[in-house]
């Protein structure tokens, strides 16, 4: 079963924001027998279900080494403690994120700086980059946000222009392409969310790091295990943390893994018909950066009447979000390390919404959702 609720005659089916129910019936029985074989050995931390996981994500990402992590969260943190980056280092961060990424720079114990976004796909560009450089940045955190990467050649030249290290957080990106090369494999490393409703998700909480760097690679290692050196079980040669990936959500990643690209292919044709339907009407999609391929993780438009149309959506029936209502410089715990006005993240968390995406989302879906949202507002005039 892929919908949830009841039909009403007359009023058509519901359309939930997010349905993790058809992926998961696809992957049952095939992890239902892992698992069984799982059990069986006892290898519940560590073992040949993670190291095959680690193996066949760092293949996908076209990355030498991936690390399995407890979280997302952890593997940005994770990987600006290896690289030595702490207090009285900052680190540009984009203004519209999900917390966590500003949340990893502060548990580092470095400084965040935001920047601002381009107005027409909401990410981060070279010059807003350089804007909020200073003499103190180490890196930067290039958010590879709704699903898609920025021109990636650019952001690493101005990076390494401002001598600072490019770190991805593609936790919405799994999958995404430019050129030859999918998202993870451009900086010094590539965070990874495994949370459930991201494109490639686990049945609870996982993450992972991807680097062609090998000495990264070996820190990152220790850092999610305790600080261990090579030397033996309690051999621990740095202060690291507990953040390893469970072998039971190895099992579901390797096997959903198997599907990604099948999946990423369904949201692309989903949003080609958002894309014809939503044009003339009083809603226009967050723009495309030319020459890559996004893994659609949400599909987000710009609208002024939000909550006409969020509430002509709800009457319908049809789930919707907001991706992100605040930008984090204006958020309590952050707000301290917010140095001025960022106009574009502040205007676009006014109008931005998110409508329902997921690969077995139907095309007839997508276009009761647009007839709602065409109807909910007079067609925006710009
Ligand atoms: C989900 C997400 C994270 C954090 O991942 P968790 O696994 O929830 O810790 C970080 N950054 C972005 C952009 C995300 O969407």
């Amino acid at each position: 079963m892929s919908y949830s609720g009841t039909t009403i005659p007359g009023s058509g089916e519901s359309v939930p924001f997010y349905d993790l129910s058809a992926m998961t019936d696809q992957v049952h029985d095939e992890v239902m027998l892992e698992w069984g074989n799982l059990l069986k050995s006892g290898q519940f931390v560590g073992g040949s279900a993670v190291t095959t996981f680690e193996e066949q994500w760092a293949e996908y990402c076209g990355s030498r080494f991936a690390v399995g992590v407890a979280n997302g969260t952890d593997a940005l943190h994770l990987v600006l403690r290896a690289r030595g980056i702490g207090r009285g280092h900052e680190v540009i961060v984009p203004a519209n994120t999900f917390v966590a990424t500003v949340e990893a720079v502060v548990l580092a114990g470095a400084t965040p700086r935001f920047a601002d976004v381009d107005p027409d796909t909401l990410l981060m560009t070279p010059e807003t980059m350089a804007e909020a450089a200073t003499k103190k940045t180490r890196a930067v955190i290039v958010v590879h946000l709704y699903g898609q990467m920025p021109d990636m050649d650019a952001m690493c030249a101005a990076a390494s222009q401002l001598g600072i290290e490019l770190v991805e957080d593609a936790a919405q990106a799994q999958g995404a392409e430019r050129g030859t090369a999918r998202a993870g494999s451009f900086g010094v490393a590539g965070c990874f969310s495994f949370y459930p409703g991201k494109n490639l998700g686990a049945f609870g909480d996982a993450g992972a790091i991807v680097t062609s760097d090998e000495t990264l690679n070996g820190q990152l290692l220790s850092l999610r295990d305790h600080g261990r050196g090579r030397g033996g079980h309690y051999d621990h040669e740095m202060v690291g943390t507990n953040s390893r990936l469970d072998a039971v959500q190895a099992v579901v990643l390797g096997a959903k893994l198997r599907r990604l690209d099948g999946w990423n292919t369904s949201r692309r044709e989903l949003m080609s018909v958002y894309r014809q339907l939503l044009d003339d009407g009083p809603a226009e999609l967050v723009g495309q950066v030319p020459g890559g391929v996004s893994a659609h993780h949400l599909a987000v438009v710009r609208v002024r009447e939000r909550a006409d149309v969020r509430a002509a959506l709800a009457a319908a029936r049809i789930g919707s979000g907001i991706h992100y209502p605040t930008p984090c410089h204006l958020m309590p715990p952050y707000a301290e390390f917010a140095t001025g006005r960022l106009p574009v993240a502040e205007a676009q968390a006014a109008q931005i919404l998110s409508l329902p995406l997921y690969p077995h989302m139907r095309p007839e879906d997508v276009e009761r959702v647009c007839a709602v949202v065409n109807a909910s507002a007079p067609p925006d005039p710009s």
